[in-house]
């Protein structure tokens, strides 16, 4: 018998799990299976949904559902299909090198490791056990402080603020950011003034704009210099003063920097003359291939790729769909060469500002507030998440070619 054609995808999260899922759809769920075969590396053994880590270092109950070991997936036992647990070192163009040395080698790779962030909102965790052993660490710190002070007024810092100051209500909360106005990015002024009117005036949190912390006194994990993995270093002091760059201190009983991401751009070993790394990630083509001609088998999609001006879980949702249609166009149909491609979306977030209070932009659109509450998810979207990446059910068997869907 011919050897199985094989498909790897690196990384197990959005991006890596619905491209497991359509590749599944695509080749294996049908009464005659493709001759492939299909693994799937991860360092954890199961599904994080990032989206409601702030809420779940706040509320411990809905933190622990936060992770869904990948055992909960029936058609992820499929004999065509393995699921391996371990660390990716390195990355070539035919093969990936696991920690302690292993190699997989594969005839399509999609990379979908996503970026790395300090912990606690970074996850060093490999099962469901340390995770929500680590949850309860920095919930029982956070439980204890009277004073907290987040340092970063992007998204997660936000939503850091906001889930912190609606849980304890009695605490001091600050939120330090170095611009004049809360969130960077693509978005519209309006937003970002909604924003800061909720944090400041209806949940009480204490802003702190335009300032720049100099100096930290104790300094955290992440301040010591460079680490092969940020999600294993811990961005959090307690009984911290920080120093502001107009000479000023804010004193705390706990402060966590939530400060931008890491790419893992240092994981690739391909040859010296390919170039396809970026400022914002790995540069992909509309059809998720890496930008190279010579290597057409590799596709990158969610967080670890630049194809969208926003990071966002719904975006490697999408990209891995396309990328997985596509190698299975391209195992099933090897003489057709039409692929499909992502339609760049226009910007859009939904920030949840604790339970109680969303803001929402799609395109050039603020919707109001009684709108954002709407499309808002009491879960964070985690049971949607579970859904739209068929977790806890067997996809049904569809072909590369159908009608696109929105996942
Ligand atoms: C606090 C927070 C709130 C967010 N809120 C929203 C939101 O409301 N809406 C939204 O759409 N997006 C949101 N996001 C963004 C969203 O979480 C990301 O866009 C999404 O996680 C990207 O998915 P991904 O699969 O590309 O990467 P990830 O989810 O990061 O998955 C990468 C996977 O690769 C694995 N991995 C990494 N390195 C290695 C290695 N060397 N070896 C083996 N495995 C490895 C990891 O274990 C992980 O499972 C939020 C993010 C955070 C942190």
């Amino acid at each position: 018998m011919a050897t199985p054609t094989h498909i790897v995808v690196a990384g197990g999260n959005y991006a890596g799990l619905n491209a497991m899922r359509h590749l599944y759809s695509t080749l294996l769920a049908g009464p005659a299976p493709a001759a492939v075969h299909l693994t799937m590396i991860d360092r954890r053994d199961g599904f994080l949904h990032y989206v409601g880590m702030t809420r779940g270092l706040t509320d411990l109950e809905y933190g622990e559902q936060l992770w869904v070991p990948y055992a909960a997936s029936p058609w992820l036992r499929h004999p065509q299909i393995t699921v391996k647990q371990g660390t990716v070192v390195r990355i070539t163009d035919r093969c990936v090198e696991l920690a302690g040395g292993e190699m997989v080698w594969f005839d399509y790779l999609v990379l979908a490791l996503g970026v790395a962030r300090f912990a606690p909102i970074g996850v060093c965790a490999r099962t469901k056990r340390d995770f929500v052993h680590g949850l309860a660490a920095t919930h029982a710190q956070l439980a204890a402080a009277k004073s907290v002070a987040v340092i970063g007024g992007g998204a997660v810092g936000i939503e850091l603020a906001a889930d912190i100051k609606s849980k304890f209500t009695a605490k001091k909360v600050a939120l330090v950011h170095s611009r004049a106005k809360l969130l960077p990015g693509p978005f519209l002024e309006a937003l970002r003034d909604a924003v800061a009117d909720i944090l400041e005036h209806r949940l009480g949190v204490r802003l702190v704009l335009g300032r720049r912390v100099v100096a930290q006194d104790p300094v955290s994990a992440d301040m010591w210099g460079a680490t092969s993995n940020p999600e294993c270093v811990r961005a959090v002091a307690t009984a911290a003063t920080l120093t502001l760059d107009d000479n000023s201190a804010l004193s705390c009983d706990l402060a966590i920097r939530c400060l931008g991401v890491h790419n893992r751009h240092a994981l690739l070993d391909f040859p010296p003359d390919v170039d396809i790394t970026g400022p914002a990630g790995i540069r992909v083509r509309p059809t998720m291939q890496v930008d190279d001609d010579r290597l057409p088998h590799i596709y990158a999609c969610g967080d670890i790729c630049d194809r969208y001006q926003i990071k966002l879980a719904g975006v490697a949702i999408h990209g891995a769909y396309i990328a997985a249609r596509n190698i299975a166009r391209a195992v099933l149909h090897p003489a057709r060469s039409d692929l499909d491609t992502s339609v760049p979306r226009p910007v859009g977030i939904l920030l949840l500002l604790g339970h109680d209070h969303s803001v929402w932009q799609s395109g050039d659109t603020l919707h109001d507030e009684h709108t954002a509450r709407m499309v808002s998810d009491d879960d964070m979207t985690l049971a949607r998440s579970i859904a739209a990446l068929s977790l806890l059910q067997v996809p049904a068997a569809a072909s590369p070619y159908d009608q696109p869907s929105a996942t």
